[in-house]
């Protein structure tokens, strides 16, 4: 334990819960959950054990897929922008690891890495035009990969640009067709949805669906809540007030005196700064929880502290506890009122912030 107040708590009945939702969306379908970026922020191994009965894990780190095969899961590990090297491959092997195969380079790295058998999935550029073969290229990729002795299983996958946009729903039903119209005939496992077509675009889910923020208990979505999608948080990060101010007309609070007070007003100073991944662009008025009360931050976010306003909070003292978000505040409001999304506040959490497990059988420390 450090002293130092602020802590990441890690539910971990929300994100058994928040996979039986993404159940109850696909039946049969299996589920590669996505554990990217140290499980979006929440700590790979804690999460991982919490969603052992997934169907499969998919990164883009090796150092994490590794390490997951080495705690002894069997599923299918897949690494999300395959790998970089003829080298890698070798581990890919050793491991069992799978590969998604979307540019040239990695064919060619095949292509010399003669005796190493690993399952693939080729990614099909279908208009998000990130990762991926044309469809206009597929054909001679699958032949060639079809044709490699040293290739294992061949699964199929794209992924959506707008799946999340409540408007734009003609994009996703082209990009759907286009890896149809691509991949018809072919009797292979195909992939396409994330969290957003999991829940939005049901005939997108094919053999394996790839959920990530739903699972941690943020929505996909601007229109609507995590709540309204029966989500619950994952991450509560909370500090406490460290100190306390009472300013006059004119004061100013923090590194170049961004909020200035009009009238008399108490403010606190809250244990959380942007090392410790707090956004430091939010601007005066972002949501922030003081005793479970909802106020606002005031100014920017130093490097290990923020001010808050503490005018609405009655009794506010040294030692009140904060919510920055997650339990009480949804990290999509954090989100919105500081002009980013969930997944980037949740990445960012500093390694510097403990986390606790709550609600596991092990009540412990990360
Ligand atoms: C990150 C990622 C996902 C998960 O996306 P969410 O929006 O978090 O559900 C799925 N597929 C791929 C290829 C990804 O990179």
């Amino acid at each position: 334990m450090t002293s130092r107040p602020i802590h990441a708590q890690i539910n971990i009945s929300a994100l058994k819960h928040n996979l039986s939702v993404v159940r109850s969306y696909t039946s049969d379908t299996k589920i590669m959950v996505i554990v990217k970026a140290d499980a979006y922020g929440h700590g790979l191994l804690h999460i991982a054990s919490a969603l052992k009965n997934a169907d499969g894990f998919a990164m883009l780190e090796l150092d994490a897929a590794i390490c997951l095969r080495n705690a002894g899961y069997q599923q299918p590990i897949l690494l999300l922008e395959g790998f970089f090297s003829v080298a890698e491959i070798k581990l890919f092997k050793q491991y069992q690891l799978s590969a998604v195969i979307h540019n040239e380079v990695q064919l060619e790295m095949l292509a010399l890495s003669k005796q190493h058998e690993i399952d693939v999935f080729i990614k099909i550029n279908t208009g998000m035009n990130r990762l991926g073969f044309t469809p206009e290229k597929f054909p001679y990729v699958l032949q060639s990969l079809a044709s490699n002795s040293n290739i294992g299983n061949i699964s199929l996958m794209t992924h959506f640009a707008n799946a999340d946009d409540p408007v734009k729903n003609e994009t996703v039903q082209k990009q759907w067709q286009c890896f149809n119209t691509t991949t018809s005939g072919l009797n292979l496992p195909r992939s396409l949805a994330n969290s957003a077509a999991i829940i939005r675009h049901p005939k997108t889910h094919a053999d394996w669906v790839r959920p990530g923020i739903m699972l941690y208990g943020a929505s996909p979505f601007t229109d609507k809540t995590a709540a309204e999608l029966n989500l619950h948080p994952v991450m509560t990060v909370t500090s406490r007030l460290i100190a306390i101010q009472n300013l006059t007309a004119g004061d100013k609070v923090g590194y170049g005196g961004l909020f200035q007070a009009t009238r008399p007003m108490r403010i606190g100073i809250v244990a959380a700064g942007y090392a410790d991944g707090y956004p430091r662009h939010a601007l005066t008025n972002t949501p922030i929880l003081v005793k479970d009360q909802l106020t606002r931050t005031l100014g920017h976010a130093s490097m290990d502290m923020l001010a808050v306003d503490l005018s609405t909070v009655k009794n506010a003292q040294l030692g009140d506890s904060v919510t920055l978000w997650g339990e009480g505040l949804p990290v999509n409001e954090v989100a919105r009122a500081t002009a980013t999304i969930s997944y980037e506040l949740l990445c960012a959490l500093a390694p510097r912030v403990e986390k606790t497990l709550q609600n596991s059988q092990l009540n412990s420390k990360l």
